[in-house]
């Protein structure tokens, strides 16, 4: 069955690409980058000899390199997909290594602090264009990437003013031929998006899985056996890496603030409602936010499957 990702490219977007970091971000790239044909050849760069392995094994890339200066030189795209609390070392390291004219750019969830921290480490003559991708799953690591994570999943582009517009264009093909829907936005207002959109939901799935587990009257064996409930959806976001999220939280800190805040006010009014029996203002609330659910579903963004888009489209038949 066709894959929906549409025909190799006639020729690579670029000579070299490298990618730092191979976890599920970065292996997917390195998929969907040889089933596109979007690079002539894919340099990665792990620390661990285990990873290294893995990513050799899976044929992910041409050439794997135990060291991000190693990987970098020559590349004309580096990608980096780090954590976030990590790019600012990465970015210290490979700076004297890249080669004049190369683009650089990342995968952080969070993009005021990224650009913060790889800017001053990037020479004159290198382009920095931040991207992130929003596409994911709550597993990590080399084995969990695939071709298609990207594809109809919206990539954005959060260039500081001033940055080389074709350096832009070029990673913006990249994305679109990854199948991706390029959208460009300030790394301000990125964050505040990504707060209410992606950052604020993981945390309160974080803090309901969290309560439940540390709940005396109801056992954790109960919580699991009635999980269907609504529990397991929330648990499935609560799967995601513990590093990774840690760092968003350290580094979009203010927005996250900012809609932690307005989440509480909201609570407190629904606490309210079921308190004084106002049955009318949560109706309305439910209708609105079913609202959301099926305009999600009307993008693409979603399937309308009962099950959550659990089921792969070969078992739905
Ligand atoms: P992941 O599967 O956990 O992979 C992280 C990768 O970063 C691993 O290869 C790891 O190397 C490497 N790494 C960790 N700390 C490092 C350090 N200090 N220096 C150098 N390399 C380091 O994570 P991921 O989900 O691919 O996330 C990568 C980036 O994508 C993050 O910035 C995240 O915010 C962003 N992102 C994630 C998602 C998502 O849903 N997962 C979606 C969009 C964007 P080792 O294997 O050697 O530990």
């Amino acid at each position: 069955m066709p894959d929906g990702l549409g025909a190799p490219l006639p020729a690579p977007l670029f000579e070299r690409l490298t990618l730092i970091g191979l976890g599920l971000i970065g292996s997917s790239i390195a998929h969907v980058a040889r089933r596109k044909g979007l690079a002539g050849k894919i340099i990665a760069a792990d620390s661990l000899p285990e990873v290294r392995e893995r990513v050799a094994a899976l044929g992910l890339a041409d050439e794997v390199a135990g060291t991000a200066e190693a990987a970098v030189r020559g590349a004309d795209l580096v990608v980096l997909c780090v954590p976030v609390g990590a790019m600012g070392e990465v970015a210290q390291a490979i700076g004297p290594h890249l080669r004049q004219g190369a683009i650089v750019s990342d995968v952080g969830s969070v993009k005021s602090a990224v650009i913060a921290a790889v800017v001053p480490h990037l020479p004159p003559g290198v382009h920095f264009v931040p991207a992130h991708p929003v596409a994911g799953t709550e597993y990590s690591g080399p084995d969990a990437g695939f071709a298609t994570l990207f594809l109809n999943r919206w990539n954005i582009l959060t260039p500081p003013e001033g940055t080389d517009p074709d350096a832009v264009a070029r990673l913006a093909a990249f994305w679109t031929a990854a199948g991706a829907n390029v959208e460009f936005m300030s790394a301000a207002h990125h964050d505040l998006v990504l707060a209410i959109t992606s950052h604020v939901p993981h945390l309160v799935a974080y803090n309901i899985v969290g309560t439940a587990a540390h709940l005396e009257q109801v056992t954790q064996s109960e919580v699991i056996k009635f999980s269907a409930g609504g529990f397991r959806d929330f648990t499935r976001i609560a799967a995601s890496d513990p590093t990774m999220w840690r760092d968003v939280f350290l580094n979009n800190k203010e927005a996250v603030l900012e809609m932690l805040g307005r989440f509480n006010e909201d609570l407190i009014a629904l606490q309210r409602m079921i308190r004084y029996g106002d049955g009318q203002g949560l109706f309305d609330l439910f209708t609105r936010t079913r609202t959301i659910r099926r305009t999600i579903i009307e993008q693409g963004q979603e399937t309308a499957a009962a099950d959550f888009g659990r089921r792969t489209a070969e078992e739905k038949e």
